[in-house]
């Protein structure tokens, strides 16, 4: 580029050379007469004049230019370097949200307001920072001046949902929740969160077209999909049975059942129900499928109440029928062991629980092991033996909540401990794992809490 550029200004230069030569060399002369002044020259100084006067002319209109359009620059270069001044205390009022500096960032947050005229802007920080010093009307006005903003107003609706559940105001989180859905019905923490809390107030129905319209939109995967609406098919099965329903109430468990056997709350419900209205032989056929897919005591407990059979020795034969289903899982050694002990059956008992407990027996196991010990009438020391090592053994499969972790009595659709739906499996502890370290899971920002 450089090169070019000399080589251009070598020949401009050589031209003018020649011109200034060719010139000299054909002296001739001018003359101009007019009214009674008369000019005598050369073409040479002529010609030099002319352009003397040509840049004289574009001096002087550079300098007008320079003497007109100072002031407006001057106005335009103070109105930038004051928003660029309003932008970096934005900047640094972030930066000091995410560091959790609350104090900081309210001092950058009225900062930037005041050079900054656009409020939308600001707003967001003004409410992070009230709500990292505690000042929840602070926040809430925040958030609430964000409603008035058609851009603004969904991050305002996320910021006062989360607020109320703070604040354990369910019904008013439910209400913006169902305004942010309005809003935007495709955005995944919207139907998740709306789903949950209508689950979590029992409104079955308006749950279940919260789910279709995710899984219209594809927020919900179908897998999810089926699942949650089996689960929300059991429940809705309880409220007609509570209502005196009781074939509507088997109709829909029937339904739950078709979509998501391989859940156990799923399976009793249906089997629960056919034995209610007789059918026990259904009953049966039910909780064999469900044994296959998920093995669990509750369903045992069914089996034989719908098998009618009272004698013990008997029922260890209906129980081994039933586990035969999933002859190798722990539940189905666990079950039979227990009705051999039911039955008087020590050796037997002894033996599927061995079965059961592998080289580290669980807890449920060393309990099972110390009752048998202690029914068979056997030496008091492996009873205490047993006890010993229940409560250092590890732990049990029970109905854990996949969400937040918390362990529950018995099966529930809505977990007690985080709200979400559908969370509940028989597992044992430790089945989980970390999608995200516990940190990033507490950070200030606007979160509701959600299922997954
Ligand atoms: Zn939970």
């Amino acid at each position: 580029m450089t090169l070019l550029r000399t080589l251009i200004w070598f020949a401009v230069a050589a031209v003018a050379m020649l011109g200034a030569v060719w010139l000299a060399e054909r002296p001739g002369n001018v003359t101009v007469e007019w009214r009674g002044w008369r000019l005598d020259t050369s073409v040479g100084v002529l010609l030099v004049a002319v352009a003397i006067l040509i840049l004289l002319g574009v001096a002087l209109w550079l300098l007008y230019r320079w003497i007109v359009g100072a002031p407006g620059a001057l106005i335009e270069g103070w109105g930038d370097s004051r928003r660029r001044r309003g932008y970096r205390e934005l900047t640094q009022g972030l930066a000091a949200v995410a560091a959790g500096d609350g104090g900081e960032a309210q001092r950058h947050a009225r900062k930037a307001e005041q050079l900054l005229a656009e409020p939308q802007l600001t707003l967001l920080l003004s409410a992070q920072a009230a709500q990292l010093t505690g000042d929840r009307d602070g926040s809430r006005r925040a958030f609430n001046a964000m409603l008035e903003d058609e851009q603004m107003a969904f991050l305002g609706l996320r910021g006062l949902i989360a607020q109320s559940l703070r604040d354990g105001d369910q019904a008013q989180a439910l209400s913006y929740a169902e305004r942010a859905f309005k809003l935007r019905p495709q955005t995944p923490w919207v139907v998740h969160s709306l789903f949950d809390m209508q689950a979590q107030i029992g409104r079955w129905r308006e749950a279940q077209e919260t789910l279709d319209a995710g899984l219209r939109r594809k927020v919900v995967t179908q897998d999810k999909g089926r699942t949650l609406k089996a689960l929300l098919l059991v429940e809705r099965s309880r409220a007609t049975e509570r209502d005196g329903s009781e074939a509507d109430a088997l109709a829909l468990a029937r339904e739950a059942f078709g979509l998501a056997p391989e859940r156990i709350a799923v399976s009793s419900r249906l089997a629960e129900l056919q034995i209610k209205a007789g059918d026990g032989r259904r009953a049966l056929r039910t909780l064999e499928r469900g044994w296959a897919l998920a093995p669990h005591p509750d369903l045992t407990a069914l089996y034989l109440k719908a098998s009618g059979e009272n004698d013990p020795l008997k029922r260890v034969g209906i129980v081994r029928k039933l586990v035969a289903q999933k002859p190798d899982d722990l539940e189905s050694n666990l079950a039979l062991a227990q009705a051999a002990l039911d039955a008087g059956l020590w050796g037997e008992a002894r033996r599927y629980l061995d079965a059961a407990g592998g080289t580290s027996p669980s807890a449920r196991v060393c309990r099972l092991m110390a009752e048998v010990e202690e029914r068979a009438q056997s030496d008091q020391a492996k009873v205490h033996e047993w006890l010993a090592r229940a409560a250092t053994a590890p732990a049990d499969r029970a109905w854990r909540c996949s969400a937040c972790g918390a362990q529950h009595e018995s099966w529930r659709s809505v977990c007690e401990s985080c709200g979400a739906f559908g969370t509940l499996h028989w597992r044992a502890p430790g089945t989980y794992g970390h999608i995200l370290p516990p940190e990033v899971q507490q950070t200030p920002a606007l979160q509701a809490p959600l299922s997954s």
